[in-house]
């Protein structure tokens, strides 16, 4: 059994996009009906939207709030505060402006509202860090806590992906030095953690695109986590570093927090194993804190406190200063100790891991994906360090041997060597592992209104033969006569004129043409142009099921893994006009055979289809004796924009 003791400092938080525009109520909810609107120069365009969303409310500004709360800073404020005569504070800005927010409020008991722009995680505790002649003193009351936290995720997107590191990583902080806490107990664990596994989450996702709402929501979510675990349980070794080096050396708060953290994690692991396993587990590290400082270096942030610009013979009275006072830290605090931390810091050592697979694996794995960082393109860096760490996973979970991996290159090899003109062996991979259709179903996803498409499958070739309206692509080939007798419109069913259709399909006996070196030119396929009334028809032959070609790698895969290599009857199209997206699709035979075992996965349900059987005269009167089949079918095309 736990024994603990669990301190709320209850705020209301209100947390979403847009929640700016609630601003206005959160106030009046408060009682406060004349503000003062509280901001900082850089920040001009967030406060301009807040004092809009605000009107009448405002009843003045100050925007000069900077960091570390400079009493003289306060006393001007409040200047401001008194001469309008206001009944309330909203902040809009980081923790400096968070911090002036707090001193007022200390001095007048006026309930706060704030907006945080970044993730220090001030704005949900009840302390207060304020400069006066050069030294900052930290107190703590209820009367500093904000009533009110409206986080607006929208707010966050300007913030540079730099300081979008070194404050995710603040709140990093505040969640590391919560877990091994004396204070720590049930609820701040569970918040730390899931604070970690969000920032571990969000910042590379940042790295990649910094406008990713997703990962900007989780990075707010998890600051206000860490701020909550801040203020609920006191913070060891760390936060004395940090706030020594930026009170007294005038260190960045949230840089200095970035660099200091693998170090002051390390000097704490022998004496909290239990809590860096489960921050590693959080991240997905094999180590807390060379992981973290893993971390941090993949993602271009400040690893040394030599480029913060700390002269190193500031380092003696650094540990000094911080080592002058005892205070509560998992493993005891020496000046040996905290001077080593210092060094570690300064000189931006990475922090020993224990040696293992693992942690090399991982090392290697975040130099790959770093190694990437330069591609101008955000949408490269992504897929391909996604696809880094995606292989890297994959041979780490099964273990790959070297003579798996040298079988793998040699399957790919002999994929690449089959590949010419008329063979496409890539493609036959891509179809039968499925991943072709996975593309296919996601952009489906993307125009629901319009015809599903399918896979192009191996066997299209550039440049098929321009084919008559109600000519015949079947080259006299034998098989069930098909008339088929389409039309293109597009999503409002407009008919789509001048589309180019080409069509493509097999024989009766399940072959294309380019597999029938027999045969002298291209047969069973054709390129047509709809009509006014975006219409084609044609005649052809009812295509059968066929088997994909089995001499190849593919086919060899198939048969070693007792899988069948049929596909479902089907005819092919791919439809181009101008103003539309292009459709690359098949029909499928209603009835027809592998229906539910296609071996390439094409099979949609809004694509399986009647080819009608028929007898009797023909629609265009050539004549047929026996049974002929006919498709009737309207595709409707996606508009290009959008
Ligand atoms: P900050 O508020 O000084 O902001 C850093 C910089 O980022 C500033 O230049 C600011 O203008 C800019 N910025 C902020 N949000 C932005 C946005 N969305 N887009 C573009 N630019 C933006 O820094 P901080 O790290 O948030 O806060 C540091 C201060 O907060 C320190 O004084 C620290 O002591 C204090 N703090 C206090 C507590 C507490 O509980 N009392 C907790 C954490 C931090």
């Amino acid at each position: 059994m736990r024994t603990f003791v669990y301190t709320s400092h209850p705020s209301r938080v209100v947390f979403g996009a847009g929640t700016a525009g609630r601003l206005g109520e959160e106030v009046e909810r408060l009682g406060c009906s004349r503000v003062l609107l509280l901001s900082s120069g850089p920040l001009a365009a967030a406060s301009a939207k807040v004092r809009q969303e605000l009107g009448g409310l405002v009843a003045a500004e100050f925007d000069g709030a900077v960091m570390h709360t400079p009493v003289e800073v306060t006393e001007q404020a409040l200047g401001v505060l008194r001469e309008a005569s206001v009944d309330g504070i909203v902040a809009v800005g980081g923790g400096s402006t968070t911090g002036l927010s707090k001193a007022l409020a200390l001095r007048t008991g006026l309930p706060q509202v704030i907006l945080p722009t970044t993730y220090a995680g001030s704005e949900v505790t009840p302390v207060l860090g304020e400069t006066r002649d050069g030294r900052k003193v930290t107190q703590s009351s209820p009367a500093i806590l904000p009533e009110t936290v409206v986080y607006d995720v929208d707010f966050t997107l300007t913030l540079p992906l730099s300081l979008t590191v070194t404050s995710g990583v603040n709140a990093l902080a505040h969640a590391v030095e919560a877990l091994y806490s004396a204070d720590a107990d049930p609820v701040t664990d569970q918040q730390a953690l899931d604070a970690i596994a969000r920032i571990g989450r969000a910042l590379p996702r940042l790295a990649a695109d910094p406008a990713d709402l997703e990962a900007r929501a989780d990075l707010l979510h998890a600051a206000w986590l860490a701020g909550t675990c801040l203020a609920a349980v006191g913070m060891g070794l760390h936060h004395k570093l940090c706030h020594t080096l930026g009170g007294g050396f005038d260190l960045p708060h949230a840089e200095t927090h970035t660099v200091v953290l693998p170090h002051a994690m390390a000097y704490n692991a022998p004496a909290a194993p239990g809590v860096m396993r489960r921050i590693a587990d959080a991240l997905g590290v094999p180590d807390a804190p060379s992981g973290v400082h893993d971390l941090v270096a993949s993602l271009g942030g400040p690893t040394s406190l030599r480029d913060l610009g700390m002269a190193e013979s500031d380092l003696a009275s650094a540990a000094q200063a911080a080592a002058s006072t005892p205070y509560p830290n998992p493993r005891e605090v020496t000046a040996e100790g905290i001077a080593e931390v210092l060094a570690g810091a300064w000189h931006g050592c990475r922090p020993a891991g224990p040696p293992s697979t693992e942690a090399e694996l991982a090392r290697l794995t975040e130099q790959v994906v770093a190694s990437f960082a330069q591609a101008p393109e955000a949408r490269v860096r992504t897929l391909l360090g996604d696809l880094v760490r995606h292989l890297h996973a994959f041979v780490a979970a099964n273990d790959v041997t070297d003579a798996e991996w040298r079988h793998a290159i040699d399957f790919l090899t002999r994929t690449g060597e089959i590949c010419g003109p008329t063979r496409q062996e890539f493609v036959l991979l891509s179809d039968t592992l499925g991943v072709s259709s996975a593309v296919d179903l996601l952009t489906n996803s993307r125009t629901p209104h319009t015809t599903p498409s399918a896979v192009l499958g191996p066997f299209y070739t550039e440049g098929p033969p321009d084919t008559p309206r109600g000519g015949d692509i079947s080259g006299g080939l034998p098989g069930t006569p098909l008339w088929v007798d389409v039309r293109v419109a597009d999503t409002g069913g407009a008919p789509v004129a001048d589309a180019v259709v080409d069509v493509w399909q097999s024989d009766e006996d399940g072959f294309y043409d380019v597999q029938l070196p027999e045969l002298a030119g291209p047969v069973l396929r054709g390129r047509l142009r709809t009509d006014a009334e975006g219409r084609i028809r044609f005649w052809s032959i009812l295509p059968s099921e066929y088997p994909i070609p089995g001499d190849g790698p593919v086919g060899q895969m198939l048969k070693a893994t007792g899988r069948h290599p049929f596909r479902a009857p089907h005819l092919h199209f791919m439809i181009d006009a101008p103003g539309h997206r292009r459709l690359v699709t098949q029909l499928f035979v209603s009835g027809g055979a592998y229906l539910d075992s296609d071996t390439v996965f094409g099979v949609k349900d809004e694509l399986v289809v009647d080819f009608t059987p028929q007898s009797g005269p023909t629609p265009d009167g050539r004549p047929v004796d026996g049974e002929w089949r006919r498709l009737d079918y309207r595709f409707r095309l996606a508009p290009l924009a959008g």
